[in-house]
């Protein structure tokens, strides 16, 4: 029997899709991805995604600042309650709910409201067909009505050689995933980026770090206001502007030993001596499992065919989150568009007598 409905992903769009389908009797299969692939590590697209890389959640609303440790307790199964929860000697947090917490909640909510989720990342798909077929990694092909695609985005890289030679021995685009490693404690490391991103993570590293080198390429943060408060206030963020990356330097045991940085107006190159490299320089959208079989904007995020709709060039395939907004980018619209593909979805299902 085909399913009634496949979301595809893990973060606020797939758990806020699963919990309308959920509701709505439709049965919903969630594909959330394979935490045990090395591209999911490396890229940060793994279960849960984008979110569970944060720190505090300061603007999804329900949560303002508060101990929610004992509701953390009592609402997650042990098992997935983040390592912190149980700790109570840990000072109380100020904030209401973090990202990897938040993603945990939506999870656990979908799974509550008659959500089945597997492990899996979609490797293929057949929209040519229907019911549509999607092949897994394990060779496991499943049939479907509707869809809805919320693979998010992924994190930029620079492209240089250099960096790449470092990854994960210095060069990262996830301060929260790596920032506490040892290598990088009571030195200077180099955050390159000028958006919430990448202020984030530099007042995030300053918690371990000497000092952080923010390099901004042009002569203004595209920050908020009030990130860009964050940055300029904190004495351990050195911003530098109108300054990019050249090389990553380092020695095979002990990883990054430097960044060369270059101003891009006078062309003068600098030697900064550095344990990290952390990029946030934006992202991109988790589309090439697609084949080129939904039509999707030149930047490549997916584009929703109809005004104030989630649909996309292929009838009963449709699109929320990240992978198809490439403007708002924030949790909570993503779970907002998360909830019109699953109402999308069920109008679609119950027009063409499916349910
Ligand atoms: P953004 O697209 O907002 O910013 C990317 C930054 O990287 C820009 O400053 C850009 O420079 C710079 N950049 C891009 N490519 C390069 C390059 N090759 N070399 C050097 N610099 C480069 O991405 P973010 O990930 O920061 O934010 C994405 C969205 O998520 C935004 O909407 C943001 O508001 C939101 N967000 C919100 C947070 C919060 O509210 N706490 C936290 C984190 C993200 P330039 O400006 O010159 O283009």
């Amino acid at each position: 029997m085909p399913e009634n409905v496949i979301i595809i992903g893990s973060g606020p769009a797939a758990w806020t899709a699963a919990i309308y389908a959920g509701r709505a009797n439709l049965n919903p299969l969630v594909f959330q991805g394979n935490p045990n692939d090395r591209k999911n590590q490396e890229n940060g697209t793994l279960p849960l995604g984008q979110l569970a890389l944060t720190t505090e959640v300061e603007n999804f609303p329900s949560w303002p600042s508060g101990d929610t440790r004992q509701y953390l307790k009592t609402a997650l199964k042990e098992e997935d309650q983040p390592y912190w929860v149980q700790d109570d000697s840990r000072p109380q947090p100020t904030h209401g709910i973090n990202g990897p917490e938040l993603m945990a909640l939506m999870r656990q909510q979908a799974v509550q409201s008659g959500t089945r989720i597997e492990s899996k990342d979609v490797v293929k798909l057949d929209l040519l067909k229907r019911p549509f077929a999607l092949t897994t990694h394990d060779g496991q092909t499943t049939e479907a009505h509707s869809l809805v695609i919320a693979t998010g985005a992924r994190a930029n890289y620079l492209g240089l050689p250099s960096e790449d030679a470092y990854k994960n021995r210095g060069v990262s685009a996830c301060a929260v995933c790596d920032g506490a490693l040892p290598r990088f404690r009571n030195k200077s490391i180099v955050v390159v980026g000028g958006g919430d991103s990448a202020v984030e993570e530099a007042s995030y590293l300053t918690k371990f770090a000497t000092d952080v080198q923010l390099l901004v390429r042009r002569d203004a943060l595209r920050a908020s206001k009030v990130m860009q408060d964050r940055a300029k206030s904190n004495p351990k963020i050195n911003i530098r502007w109108h300054t990019e990356v050249d090389e990553v330097l380092g020695e095979d045991k002990k990883g990054v030993t430097a960044v060369r940085i270059k101003s891009n107006k006078t062309g003068e190159k600098v030697e900064v001596p550095a344990a990290g490299l952390f990029l946030a320089i934006g992202h991109t959208p988790n589309t090439s499992f697609l084949g080129g079989q939904v039509e999707l904007h030149p930047t490549g995020y997916i584009k929703w065919t109809t005004l104030g709709r989630t649909y996309t060039s292929v009838e009963g395939v449709f699109a929320a989150g990240d992978v198809a907004d490439d403007y708002y980018k924030q949790a909570i619209s993503a779970a907002g568009t998360g909830c019109m593909a699953a109402l999308d979805a069920e109008r679609f299902l119950g027009h063409h007598g499916l349910v």
